[in-house]
Parts: C-alpha cells; sequence; structure tokens
C-alpha cells in the first residue's frame, strides 16, 4: 500500500506544515488539541540521547567477515571453525576524546568497535588503532580522559592538563609515541590497523586455552596526514575521515582488513619477560608472529545513522564460547563499565534494539521488563529459575554437546593470590618498549623529526616550564634523542 502520512500514533493527517489556531487581528493563539504541533515540538527537544563521554564522533558501517585460515585447534568459536564461514559485522570507529561535532582529524587515539553477529550470539571486538593503552590500572581511566577533554574551569581543551595527566602517569608515554608519531592523524579510516590491546583467551571444547592478542591490518597499506594536512582538514572539512569511508563504500570500493592473532601458551606466559595483563605493553612479533585467522570487508553503508551507529552499544564482555577474556585489570573493568554505559545511554533494554539484536536465536527470561521494553517480554514463561513446571532447555542438551563446549562457562585456571593494589609503579622495563617504537620510526625517513614536531605544537601550549621540563625527561628515558628533539622543537615555539 502507499505510504501516507499520519501521527505518531497512526492517526492520518492532512497537513504537515499547519499549526492550529485561532486566529484574529493578525496572531494566533496555539491549542493544546493540536496534538501535532505539540508532539513536534516535544519530539524534537528530546532528539539527542547522552553522548558518548569517550568515543563520541565516529563513522560506521556494515560488512562480513570471513574465515581464511583454519583455527579450529584454538578455539571452538563457532564462527571460525570453517574456512570460508561468513559473519556479518557492524563497524564503528571513532575518535575518543573530543565531542561529535569536533573534527575527526584531529590528533587521537581511534577506536575501533565491531559487533560479529555469529551463529552463537554476539561477539564485540573494542579495540584501538593502536597496540598499547594509556593507563595498566583501570581506576585511572576517568583522569585520563579528562585529561584529554576540556578544563573545568576554561572549558577549553588544556594542554596543561593533558601533559600534567601523564607526567604523573608515565606508563602511558609508549602510547604517547604512537600517538604523536603520524598514525595519530590517520589520513583514512580504510587505511588505519586496529588492535585488541588486551590479551584475550582463546578456548577449546577440551576445556584447554591460548592467550591471544587480536590484530586487524589494512590491505590498503597505511595512510596518515601530516599535522599541517591535519589542521587544515580540520577547518575546511571536519567530517573528512566520515565521508571518506562512506563515499568509498558507497562507490562499491569496498575496505578490506586481514585478521590475525599472536597465540601464546599459557606455560611461556608464566615465564615471559613482558606481563601479558599489562595493556602498555605488545608482544613482539619476534617472539610470537602473527597467523592469520580472516578477512574483514566492509561493504554496506547505515540506511540511518542514529538507529544504526548512534544505537549501537559495544561491550568486551559481549563474547561467544571459544573466547574468553583474560586477567588484564583494564579488560576486567571495560567488562562492567561499557554495558553499564550502555544503560544509562540508552536504558536497560538496549539489547533490543534492531543494531545491538543477536541475529542468533535469543532466550534470557531472566531479564525481563524494564522501560522500553519492546519484546514478547517471554509471555507467560516463568520468571525464576528452577521451574519444574517448565524447565529451562541449554544449548548443550539442544546441541548434544558436553557442557565444557560452552567454555566461557568452563573453569581453566585456578588464581590465588593476595587482595592488593596493581602494581602501577615505573621501572626502566617501561621504555624498553617504546625504544623499539622510536627504532621503527626511525626507519621511516623523517618520520622521527615530524613526531618532535607533533609534539612541540601541543607541548608549547603548557605554561609551566618545569612541566614541560619533566615531558623532556620521560621523552629522554625513551631515547635521548627524542627527549631533545622535543626540547629542541618545543623551547623553539615557547620563544618565538
Ligand atoms: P617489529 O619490528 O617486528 O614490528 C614493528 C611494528 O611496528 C610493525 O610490524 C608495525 O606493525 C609497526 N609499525 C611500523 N611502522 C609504524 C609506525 N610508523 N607507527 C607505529 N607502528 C609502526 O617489532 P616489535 O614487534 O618488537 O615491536 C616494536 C614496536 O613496534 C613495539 O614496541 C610497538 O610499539 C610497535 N608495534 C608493535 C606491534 C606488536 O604487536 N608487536 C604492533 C604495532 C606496533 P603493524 O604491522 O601492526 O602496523
Amino acid at each position: 500500500m502507499e505510504r501516507y502520512y499520519t501521527l505518531a500514533e497512526g492517526c492520518p493527517y492532512a497537513s504537515n506544515s499547519t499549526s492550529v489556531q485561532v486566529r484574529g487581528g493578525g496572531g494566533g493563539l496555539g491549542l493544546l488539541q493540536d496534538t501535532q504541533l505539540i508532539e513536534t515540538l516535544a519530539h524534537f527537544a528530546r532528539e539527542r540521547i547522552p553522548e558518548r563521554v569517550v568515543h563520541a564522533k565516529a563513522a560506521g558501517a556494515y560488512g562480513d567477515f570471513t574465515v581464511t585460515n583454519d583455527c579450529s585447534d584454538i578455539t571452538s568459536a563457532s564462527f571460525l571453525n570453517q574456512v570460508g564461514k561468513t559473519t556479518p559485522v557492524l563497524l564503528r570507529i571513532s575518535t575518543v576524546g573530543p565531542e561529535a561535532g569536533s573534527a575527526d582529524t584531529a590528533r587521537d587515539v581511534h577506536g575501533w568497535a565491531m559487533k560479529l553477529y555469529t551463529d552463537e550470539g554476539n561477539l564485540d571486538w573494542v579495540f584501538n588503532n593502536t597496540p598499547v593503552f594509556f593507563i595498566r590500572d583501570p581506576i585511572k581511566f576517568p583522569s585520563l580522559n579528562r585529561s584529554h577533554k576540556r578544563n573545568p574551569q576554561t572549558h577549553l581543551p588544556d594542554p596543561n592538563m593533558f601533559w600534567d595527566f601523564h607526567v604523573g602517569n608515565p606508563e602511558g608515554f609508549h602510547e604517547l609515541l604512537h600517538l604523536f608519531s603520524d598514525r595519530g592523524t590517520p589520513a583514512s579510516l580504510r587505511h588505519m590497523n586496529a588492535y585488541s590491546g588486551h590479551t584475550y583467551k582463546f578456548t577449546t571444547k577440551d576445556g584447554s586455552f591460548k592467550y591471544v592478542k587480536i590484530h586487524i591490518k589494512t590491505t590498503l597499506g597505511i595512510r596518515n596526514l601530516t599535522k599541517e594536512e591535519s589542521t587544515q582538514l580540520g577547518g575546511e572539512n571536519p567530517d573528512f575521515l566520515i565521508q571518506d569511508l562512506f563515499e568509498a563504500i558507497e562507490q562499491g570500493n569496498y575496505p578490506v582488513w586481514n585478521v590475525y592473532v599472536q597465540v601464546m601458551d599459557p606455560s611461556q606466559a608464566e615465564k615471559y619477560r613482558w606481563n601479558i595483563f599489562d595493556m602498555t605493553k605488545v608482544w613482539p612479533h619476534e617472539d610470537f608472529p602473527l597467523r592469520k585467522i580472516g578477512k574483514l570487508t566492509m561493504n554496506r553503508n547505515p540506511q540511518n545513522y542514529f538507529t544504526d551507529i548512534e544505537q549501537a552499544a559495544f561491550s568486551p564482555s559481549t563474547l561467544v564460547p571459544g573466547i574468553a577474556p583474560s586477567a588484564d585489570p583494564v579488560l576486567q573493568a571495560r567488562l562492567f563499565s561499557y554495558p553499564d554505559a550502555a544503560r544509562y545511554r540508552l536504558g536497560v533494554n538496549y539489547q533490543q534494539l534492531p543494531t545491538n539484536a543477536a541475529k542468533a536465536p535469543v532466550y534470557c527470561p531472566f531479564q525481563r521488563d524494564g522501560l522500553m521494553n519492546f519484546s514478547n517480554n517471554y509471555g507467560a514463561d516463568p520468571n525464576y529459575v528452577g521451574s519444574s513446571l517448565q524447565p529451562t532447555k541449554f544449548y548443550q542438551e539442544v546441541k548434544g554437546i558436553g557442557p565444557s563446549a560452552l567454555s566461557t562457562l568452563t573453569e581453566h585456571e585456578q588464581w590465588v593470590g593476595q587482595v592488593c593494589s596493581f602494581q602501577s609503579h615505573i621501572t626502566d622495563e617501561d621504555f624498553v618498549q617504546p625504544t623499539a617504537l622510536w627504532e621503527v620510526l626511525g626507519k621511516e625517513p623523517g618520520h622521527q623529526e615530524r613526531v618532535f614536531g607533533n609534539v612541540a605544537i601541543h607541548l608549547r601550549q603548557v605554561k609551566s616550564s618545569r612541566l614541560r621540563h619533566a615531558v623532556y625527561d620521560l621523552f629522554s628515558r625513551i631515547a635521548p634523542d627524542l627527549g631533545a628533539g622535543v626540547q629542541k622543537a618545543t623551547e623553539a615555539l615557547v620563544s618565538s
């Protein structure tokens, strides 16, 4: 049937552009009975939902993940267990600190949130475009982000706060070097990598597991902007990266990434030089080479940005059998805080929204009611566990498999320890991997010099000479020439 205009509750209406008025003397008085006017105005005032406190500005697209290499020896995840098997994906790529209206070419870490709608439920990979992070104790997460956002008095982004935080928490200097390298300003989201950062576990039906880190690498080659280009684009087209991704997909120019894992046996973790639960560290490729498992192709734009992308909610706790979290304390905290943020931003039934709803069957009758529940709410089914009147069936019974197949529920390991604060003090070991990165950058002509300039235009705004010198000292712990180069470039700008 042809579509015709109605009010929100279906009442056909003759006009959508005239309010009802009692007219006289050239003016008009509104009437409470003008439901169209009242609903139009009331709904407009409520169009915005809370902006994400981090990762507000983003592009998004749909696509497919396809298994390219057998990895059934390391995971029982159903979506990974057959070469050629394809799983639909939603991807949202964001900057972190700035607001939704900010320039997406600004220097920032980029978030990479991916929802794989697998045949055993949704799997979210909530990654970044850098392999490490600024902190390794989750208590610091709000402070880190506030220091990258606006000053509480001036309401301005504030390099004084930014560098003050990082000098006080120098475990982040590895990530800072990534941020102020060319990769801090990607030229295109299609030409960018993503990394799990955290260690995860791949689990198998026999109850064993491997530690893994996941790498998603563009097949198009890395491309970055210079600081001059990113500044210019920030003024001329603050949505440059969103536009680039949308138009490429619209033109059938689909970006493709290869997906790899680094795989570590738990026995290796015990003796390894690096704490694999410390998010400020990578596993060097030499120790743990990449193993290809699949490829990702983004091939469909959202139909509606709000319903598809803005209402999307991602969480590292959204896992499927065969993949499990590790004991990384930052990951453990994110398992709580991401769904918590979604409940606040979208409401307690956010998992029912079309973009978040699993494509696999969902039967979760002990999660019911709540604001904006628009499911059938499980009808008359028992809303308590242990019913003999209508016993709950479990996956392993229906499929005829053992309970250990649901490996996220299986005890793989036993932990014995003391209750303590996670050690976040700094040692020389914390500067070893940043030094390796500094050497990697040194292999590209001019890259190290660009880092000096990238830091200098930001750090020059720090008023305190003591604070600036503390930054030089920390960069010098990575490499004396890095500290000296940053100092020279910054102080030249300060005194100019
Ligand atoms: P490798 O020499 O084996 O690897 C260095 C890696 O650095 C490359 O594989 C590449 O990763 C990445 N890289 C290359 N150019 C740049 C750049 N301009 N900016 C940022 N990263 C770049 O050495 P290691 O594995 O021992 O790592 C050395 C350092 O490289 C690490 O301390 C870390 O900072 C950085 N790195 C390491 C990664 C890892 O997981 N081991 C991943 C990414 C960076 P890619 O192919 O993923 O682009």
